[in-house]
């Protein structure tokens, strides 16, 4: 999708989205149409625009963007990051199968199985960070493959290539939930993706003031069909919304690389910690996906997890914190902590959490832009309460 004219960087299209865009004033910041509906000029004839679910011209403008920074044919955004994983599974009938990461978003395990499920449409959670686990869990019904890269909230590393072929080989719609990373850091559709996905809630959006979500077809007629569903049910990202989200997208470069700046230093730091015992974070080289990532992305991110020694330091840890808020959510510019076992993965049956190591020692957190030294200064005391 061609949205320059010129062959611009990513951070340069980043910068730029939108600009140019309004035809009438020149606004370098496309304006907020916050109208329900079009006038037509004439029976039969339209502006391009008929009614909001459809289509609003500050929808389109965030849509387009979305679409040209991932190489993809059609972009579409949703009111949250749940609400494009739902459209998108709108698309399965009775009896599709789709396999899953097992290392995934709470909200996704929830709606598949709480959900989904009842409508016949049935998921396999598999480690995806091993091939021959992903091929074992095929079934002549399955459908679709459903990968988060880095996993959630361990952080382990899947290779999109490897994944590709499989998909590939047995007919499954490739879908890869991209929010840790986004299309700066990681282009999954470069690795025969079909569909990536967003919670545009966090890196995208960036500040912690807005819930959205994306998804982005790499073919034409998948974008159609994606396109059919989401005017059909109707989770719409409001004109207001995609405005913002178009406003936090041109910081988008910088803030990245200040997340990635801070997060490599504090899981080091972390790591030499004595009431930490294990660090996940892909960019350190002992960390199992250390190598993959490095092949296959640009960058490692800005979230961790760490294990320390006991659920009571843990609880404490959160207690103390003063510049880190202990809340759920990622990728704003603010640090966040939480404990997945209780906040985000709290839907995960404790059996199947404890299985994956999601327990009650594991924090996760957001690195955000803050100092270096005021996040590690506060991690320090807070651990060491
Ligand atoms: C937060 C999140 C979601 C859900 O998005 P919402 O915007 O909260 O609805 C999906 N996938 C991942 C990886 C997430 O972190």
């Amino acid at each position: 999708m061609a949205v320059f004219e010129q062959d611009l960087k990513l951070e340069s299209r980043l910068v730029q989205c939108g600009v140019g865009r309004d035809k009438t004033t020149g606004a370098i910041s496309f304006p907020i149409y916050p109208s329900a509906t079009f006038r037509h000029p004439g029976v039969g004839e339209t502006t391009g625009f008929d009614y909001t679910r459809t289509g609003n011209p500050t929808r389109q403008v965030l849509e387009e963007t979305l679409a040209d920074l991932e190489g993809g044919e059609r972009g579409l955004v949703f009111a949250s990051g749940m609400a494009a994983l739902s459209t998108l599974f709108l698309k399965f009938d009775s009896g599709d199968h789709l396999i899953v990461s097992r290392d995934l978003y709470g909200g996704t395990y929830r709606v598949l199985e709480q959900i989904f499920a009842r409508l016949g449409v049935t998921a396999s959670y598999v480690d995806s960070t091993d091939l021959a686990a992903v091929a074992a869990a095929i079934e002549p019904r399955s459908r679709a493959l459903l990968v988060e890269t880095p996993g959630n909230p361990l952080l382990g590393v899947a290779d999109l290539e490897g994944l590709g072929a499989l998909c590939r080989a047995h007919g499954l719609l490739y879908v890869v939930d991209n929010t840790f990373l986004t299309p700066l850091l990681q282009r999954p559709l470069a690795f025969g993706a079909d569909v990536v996905v967003y919670s545009a809630t966090k890196y995208l959006g960036g500040h912690n003031d807005l819930c959205a979500g994306a998804l982005i077809a790499r073919a034409p007629a998948l974008g159609d069909e994606l396109f059919f569903l989401q005017n059909s049910t109707g989770a719409i990202l409001p004109p207001q919304d995609c405005w913002l989200l178009l406003r936090s997208l041109k910081t988008l470069a910088l803030r990245l690389g200040r997340h990635e700046a801070n997060a490599l230093p504090v899981a080091r730091w972390l790591d030499g910690h004595r009431r930490v015992e294990q660090v996940y974070y892909p960019g350190l080289p002992q960390h199992p996906g250390h190598q993959l990532s490095r092949r296959q992305a640009q960058g490692f991110g800005g979230m961790l997890s760490f294990r320390v020694d006991a659920p009571e330091t843990a609880r404490r840890t959160l207690k103390r914190l003063r510049l880190i808020s202990f809340a759920e959510s990622l990728g704003g510019v603010e640090s966040l902590m939480t404990l997945p076992a209780v906040q985000t993965h709290a839907d995960i049956p404790e059996a199947r959490r404890l299985e994956l190591g999601i327990c009650d020692r594991l924090l996760r957190l957001s690195v955000g832009i803050e100092a270096l030294e005021d996040i590690i200064a506060d991690l320090a005391q807070a651990l060491e309460g």
